[in-house]
């Protein structure tokens, strides 16, 4: 058993110094890998490494196997082991059986020969008894005979004995066989071990063997595969070798770079600083500039604001203004659609007007390009409207040919409304914020001149024609009896009288545009106030009037209707024209009663009322000869006359719409021969005309002074 187990010993020994050997062996692997893997990717040597490595792995399996069947060895020796075991406690049993078996036949035996013995030494006693009864005679002859039968049996009991002990003895000689028996087997049994411990020391020595064979084959081709990593090792560090000059220069470059870098954020700052520093100069520079500039341009704007107080004062309220609509789809496409209207980007109150090659240049009192939106035009207009709560009375006219935007301007679209409502959304929004002191109401009345008839669009009888009248009071004022006025107090109201208007002359005409274009529109907006802290009552007029088209109609095409439409329109807008004139110029006789429309706005265009023109143009190639009749008319509302002399000179009345409409022709080359026209050919001013003009403006204020 020792010898086994000794075995046993040196073989995990030596199992575990292989083991340990194989872990060093693989922790150097390990290093020799990692160092491989750092320093060089994709490189030849690792694939030779990978080769490498799955030998090593495979070696590894092999050398994982061995040990697995080692165990196995290990296990059946074990095995073995513990079998020899078992079967020499079995032997040592049976040897202690026989043993005690043995040691009880013995002390049979020595009992059977004790008692034999005994039993020998009892005859000498009854001999004895014997020889004293002859001795003792007769009457002892009685007790002999009773120590004869005595003797008798005694004698069967020796007999008996002897057969007892002849059995013993039988029996001790079967005993002694089975002993030989036993000893026998046992001899047997232990020649049995014998060889079995024999063969098993055999088996354990070819197991040996193997195990040495297979380390040893194991040992010898990892050291190979060893050998082969180191030689590849030994190639990877002579490529190292090689790798480090490069990297030295990759780390002076690179130092180099950093060095850069570092000095770049002051050269950066430097330069900066230099700009920064012209920069500055510059923006002083120009700073500098500027405030001369500045100063320059208060002055002038000084002298101009003090010159449009004088010119405002010397026009009277009377306002002219100039919109240019945006080319549209309508006006087709072509030369006749091209842009013949240019501006001024100094002036806001210029326009030039390229007609039949001639660039013609107008001046008002503003002028509105097509992109001006009509929250600006409103801006320029608002003034006037607020001052009808201050018990103004004013007149806001939109004139020009039809479709130069006449509507537009005043009405407006759903989306973006024109004077009209913005108006009336102001005065709501005026009135409500005086609320405190003053009670407002504000009433709407809409009206139509048509062929010089006079029609209420917001009445139940539309086709009643209404008359003016003077006021039975005797204040000279007039009124029409019978228009229909509506109070408004919101938006949402005038929408539904504008709605309400609107569907009366849609049901009424069969071509609205058409008629629209041939009538006069107006809206009348009356504000009436009460001061509640002192009684005072004022009443302002704002009259928004869309006026019929101002182009001029074809005189031998135009027949009937078309020639009468044609005719009370040429009449009424230069009736109109020359109420304004006659205002301006302060004549003593204003013709008022000339046209429907003067007369009906009377007490709006006379006093401290005030007026505005809108003259609304179109700047298409096709519309510029309509275009120069427009502003020919707008210039001519504006133009500030003085004095009598001058007055009478240049003009010695209002041209009528006829006369407008000549000089336009003669502007076109088709009336040649014709006569100068009587309003200046060329619109602007020539620096003779002005001179002249500020010495009559001086003249004037010294007068007025
Ligand atoms: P009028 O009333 O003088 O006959 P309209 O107001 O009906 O002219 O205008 C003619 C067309 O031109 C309409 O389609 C109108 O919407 C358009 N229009 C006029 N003025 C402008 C403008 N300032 N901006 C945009 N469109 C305009
Ligand atoms: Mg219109």
């Amino acid at each position: 058993g020792t010898d086994a187990e000794k075995h046993r010993d040196l073989l995990a020994a030596e199992n575990e110094r292989l083991r340990q050997e194989m872990k060093a062996c693989e922790g150097e692997l390990r290093e020799l890998q990692r160092q491989q893997q750092a320093p060089c990717r994709d490189c030849p040597h690792l694939q030779e490494n990978t080769k490498l490595q799955e030998q090593l792995s495979q070696l590894q399996r092999e050398a994982e196997e061995t040990r697995a069947k080692l165990v196995e060895l290990d296990l059946e020796v074990q095995q073995k082991t513990n079998r020899l075991a078992e079967v020499e406690l079995r032997l040592k049993d049976s040897l202690a059986e026989r043993a005690e078996e043995e040691e009880r036949l013995s002390r049979r035996l020595r009992d059977s020969q004790e008692t034999i013995a005994s039993l020998k030494s009892q005859p000498q006693q009854i001999k004895y008894i014997i020889k004293t009864v002859e001795v003792e005679s007769a009457k002892a002859k009685q007790a002999l005979c009773e120590t004869q039968s005595r003797n008798q049996y005694l004698q069967e009991q020796v007999g008996m004995q002897k057969q007892v002990l002849k059995e013993m003895e039988q029996q001790l000689q079967r005993s002694q066989k089975t002993e030989a028996q036993l000893r026998a087997q046992i001899m047997m049994y232990e020649a049995e071990l014998e060889r079995a411990h024999g063969q098993m020391l055999e088996e354990m020595q070819a197991m040996e063997e193997e195990k040495n064979h297979a380390i040893e084959e194991a040992f010898s081709r990892a050291q190979v595969e060893m050998k082969a990593v180191h030689e590849n090792l030994a190639g990877v560090r002579t490529n190292l070798l090689t790798l480090q000059p490069a990297l030295r220069t990759l780390t002076h470059d690179y130092n180099n770079l950093k060095r850069q870098v570092r000095d770049f954020p002051v050269l950066l700052q430097e330069t900066l600083r230099s700009a920064r520093a012209e920069i500055s100069q510059a923006i002083e520079e120009v700073h500098s500039t500027n405030r001369e500039l500045l100063r320059k341009y208060r002055r002038e704007l000084q002298l101009r604001k003090k010159c449009h107080n004088e010119l405002v004062r010397l026009k009277g309220n009377i306002r002219v203004f100039g919109r240019v609509r945006p080319i549209t789809k309508e006006d087709g496409e072509g030369p006749e659609a091209a842009n013949a209207v240019t501006f001024d980007a100094d002036d806001d109150a210029v326009l030039y007007l390229l007609h039949k090659g001639k660039q013609v240049s107008f001046e008002l009192d503003k002028v509105f390009p097509p992109q001006a939106s009509q929250e600006e035009v409103f801006q320029e207009v608002q003034a006037l409207v607020t001052s009808c709560i201050d018990g103004y009375n004013v007149c806001i006219f939109a004139y020009g040919q039809t479709g130069a935007g006449k509507t537009y301007t005043m009405e407006g679209t759903a989306a973006n409304p024109g004077i009209n409502q913005r108006a009336l959304q102001l005065l709501f929004s005026e009135v409500r914020g005086k609320a405190a002191d003053w009670d407002y109401a504000i009433t709407v009345s809409a009206a139509e001149i048509y062929n010089e008839a006079l029609r209420d669009l917001l009445g139940k009888e539309p086709q009643e024609k209404l008359e003016i009248k003077l006021c039975p009071d005797g204040s000279g004022q007039l009124y029409v009896p019978g228009l229909t006025e509506f109070r408004v107090q919101s938006v949402e109201d005038i929408n539904k009288v504008f709605e309400f208007g609107h569907i009366k002359r849609v049901t009424e005409c069969t071509n609205l545009n058409e008629h629209s274009s041939r009538s006069h529109a107006l809206l009348i907006v009356t504000v009436r106030g009460l001061d509640r802290s002192t009684g005072l009552r004022t009443t302002g007029k704002l009259n928004l009037v869309d006026l019929a088209g101002s182009e001029r109609v074809g005189r031998s095409g135009a027949e009937g209707s078309r020639l009468r439409e044609a005719q009370h329109i040429n009449k009424s807008l230069s009736a109109l024209g020359d109420v304004i004139y006659a205002l301006r110029s302060r004549q003593g006789h204003v013709p008022f009663r000339n046209s429907k429309l003067t007369y009906l706005l009377q007490d709006s265009l006379s006093g401290d009322s005030k007026t505005l023109m809108m003259v609304q143009v179109s700047p298409a190639e096709k519309n510029t000869s309509e275009t120069l009749c427009s502003l020919k008319f707008a210039e001519r509302v504006r133009s500030v006359e003085l004095g009598p002399v001058s007055r009478k000179a240049e003009l010695g009345s209002w041209p009528s719409q006829e006369h407008l409409e000549a000089c336009a022709l003669s502007s076109q080359g088709d009336l040649p021969g014709s006569a100068a026209s009587p309003g200046r050919a060329h619109a602007s001013p020539s620096p003779g005309q002005l001179s002249s003009r500020s010495a009559s403006i001086r003249r004037k204020l010294q007068t007025s002074g």
